[in-house]
C-alpha cells in the first residue's frame, strides 16, 4: 500500500466543533497507526465568512487535544495564484470554458425549468462556444460534466455510490470574479498535498461526484473516499448545542480531559467489540476507518462524564494538580494532596466538581447544613469541647486510619456512640453531610484549622 496521507480541513467560520474533532481524529489515527502524515488545511477562500480568530481557535483546540499534524499548516487563501494556474490549465486543455450567460439569463433559464417541471440544471449553451463572446459580460468559468454514464466510486463506509452524470451539470469552477469554487479548490489541494484518504463527514458526500469530475479532468488519481455518517442527540436529531454539544475548548472550560475526549469520539460511529476504554496506543493500534458504522451514532453525555471520571481517577497527581491549577485549585503538600485527591477522584467526573469537591474541604464553611444541625446530639457541643481538649495533647499524624482510631478510642472513653460523634464533626468542620470521610478531612486539614472550624462551630451552637 502507498504511504497513507490524511487531512483535516475545517473552514474556519467558528469556533472547532466536537464533531469536526472526531472527524480530525479519524484522519489522524489512520494516519500515524501507518507510519503516515496527517496535514491540516484551512479552507479559507470565503474571505467574509473566514477570521483569523477561528482559525487561531482551530489551532489551539488541536494542541489542547494533542492531535499534532505534519508540516505547515495549508492555507487556502494564500494559493489563489496557484489555483488560477490550475484553471488556466482547464482552459487551455478544453475540459473547461468561459460562460457568459448573465445572471438575468440564468435566473430565466431556471424559471422556465422550473415551469416545465424539470430540476434546475445550466443548459451547456457555452459549452462548445466559438463565437463572439457578448460585450461587458465577466464571465465565469465552467468544467465540462461529463454528459453521460455514471461518476462511480467505492466509499470506505457506504460501499459503491454511482451518480447519473445527468444528475451534474457544467458547474461553476472560477467565479466572475476569477476567484475558484469550494469543489475546485478541495480537489485540487488534496491532490496536489497527496491525499491518499479523505475521511470526512457525510454532509460533503454531495460534493464528492464533482470533485472526481475535477480530479478525472487533471488527471489525478483518485484517494479514497471515506464519509462518516453524522452524530445524533438523544432524540435522534442533529446534534446542537442544546444538547451541551459545542466547541472543543468548551469541553476543556468544563473540565474534560483530553483523553476522554478522544476516547468518547473514536467510540462514535466505531466500535471495537465491546471495550469501551481505548487508550491513544490501542486506538491506533485497533482503529481502522474501513470499520467505520454507516448508520448514525448518538452522543451520551452520561458516557462521557463516565469516561472522563474514569481518566481523573487513574491521572497521577502531581499531573491531575496542575490541571487544576487553570480551575483555582491551589497546591497541597504531597501527603495531603496524596489522602485528597484519592477521596476527591471518587466523587468527580470533571476538573471542575473536582475543584469544587476542593474548595468544600479547604474553606472553612460559612454556614452549616440546618436539616443536619438541628439533627445532632444534644451533647455535640459538649463533646467537641473534649475532643478539642484532647485534640491539642494528642500526637496527630497526617494519616485518616490512625485518627480514625483516635476517634473510636475517644468515644468509647467517653461512651459517645461513634455513629454520632462523626456527624457532629463533620457539620463541624464541613457544615454539610456529604463529601470525603471525616478523618480524611481532618488529616487534610491538620490540627490547627480543624480546631478552629470546630471552635467556630461551638461558638455557632453556643450562640443559637
Ligand atoms: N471545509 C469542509 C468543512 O469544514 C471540509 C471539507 C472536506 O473535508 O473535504 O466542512
Amino acid at each position: 500500500m502507498d504511504k497513507i496521507v490524511t487531512r483535516f480541513a475545517p473552514s474556519p467560520t467558528g469556533y472547532l466543533h466536537i464533531g469536526g474533532l472526531r472527524t480530525a481524529l479519524f484522519n489522524y489515527l489512520y494516519a500515524r497507526a501507518n507510519g503516515g502524515k496527517f496535514l491540516l488545511r484551512i479552507e479559507d477562500t470565503d474571505l467574509a465568512r473566514n477570521s483569523m480568530e477561528a482559525t487561531k481557535a482551530i489551532i489551539e483546540s488541536f494542541e489542547w487535544a494533542g492531535l499534532d499534524y505534519d508540516g505547515e499548516v495549508v492555507y487556502q487563501s494564500q494559493r489563489f495564484d496557484l489555483y488560477k494556474t490550475y484553471i488556466q490549465q482547464l482552459l487551455e486543455s478544453k475540459k473547461a470554458y468561459y460562460c457568459y450567460m448573465s445572471k438575468e439569463e440564468l435566473d430565466a433559464l431556471r424559471k422556465e425549468q422550473e415551469k416545465n417541471k424539470q430540476t434546475p440544471r445550466y443548459d451547456n449553451r457555452y459549452r462548445d462556444f466559438t463565437g463572439i463572446p457578448p460585450q461587458g459580460v465577466q464571465p465565469v468559468v465552467r468544467i465540462k460534466a461529463p454528459l453521460e454514464g455514471n461518476i462511480e466510486f467505492v466509499d470506505g463506509i457506504k460501499g459503491q455510490i454511482s451518480i447519473n452524470a445527468k444528475e451534474i451539470d457544467d458547474f461553476i469552477i472560477a467565479r466572475s470574479d476569477g476567484t475558484p469554487t469550494y469543489n475546485f479548490v478541495v480537489a485540487v489541494d488534496d491532490a496536489l498535498m497527496g491525499i491518499t484518504d479523505v475521511i470526512r463527514g457525510d454532509d460533503h458526500l454531495s460534493n464528492t461526484p464533482k470533485q472526481i469530475i475535477i480530479y478525472n479532468a487533471f488527471g489525478f488519481a483518485l484517494p479514497r473516499f471515506f464519509h462518516v455518517p453524522m452524530i445524533l442527540n438523544s432524540q435522534g436529531k442533529k446534534l446542537s448545542k442544546r444538547d451541551g454539544a459545542m466547541g472543543v475548548m468548551d469541553y476543556a472550560k468544563m473540565g474534560y480531559l483530553p483523553k476522554a475526549i478522544l476516547n468518547f469520539l473514536v467510540r462514535l460511529g466505531w466500535s471495537y467489540g465491546d471495550k469501551e476504554i481505548f487508550s491513544l496506543e490501542e486506538m491506533l493500534e485497533l482503529f481502522n476507518p474501513n470499520e467505520l458504522n454507516s448508520s448514525p451514532s448518538a452522543y451520551n453525555e452520561d458516557k462521557l462524564l463516565w469516561l472522563n471520571q474514569h481518566y481523573i481517577k487513574y491521572m497521577d497527581n502531581t499531573l491531575l494538580e496542575q490541571l487544576l491549577g487553570h480551575f483555582g485549585v491551589t497546591k497541597l503538600s504531597e501527603s495531603k494532596r496524596e489522602i485528597l485527591y484519592p477521596a476527591l477522584k471518587d466523587r468527580s467526573n470533571t476538573l471542575v466538581s473536582f475543584a469544587q469537591g476542593f474548595n468544600e474541604v479547604m474553606n472553612a464553611p460559612c454556614s452549616y447544613d440546618e436539616k443536619m444541625r438541628i439533627k445532632l446530639d444534644a451533647n455535640a457541643t459538649q463533646w467537641l469541647n473534649k475532643l478539642c481538649k484532647n485534640l491539642n495533647m494528642a500526637s496527630w499524624e497526617d494519616n485518616p486510619n490512625i485518627i480514625e482510631s483516635y476517634l473510636h478510642q475517644f468515644a468509647l472513653e467517653h461512651q459517645i456512640k461513634i455513629g454520632k460523634l462523626m456527624p457532629t464533626l463533620r457539620c463541624a468542620l464541613l457544615g454539610k453531610s456529604g463529601g470525603i470521610g471525616v478523618c480524611e478531612a481532618l488529616a487534610v486539614l491538620g490540627v490547627e484549622e480543624s480546631m478552629r472550624r470546630i471552635y467556630t462551630f461551638i461558638r455557632y451552637q453556643n450562640n443559637i
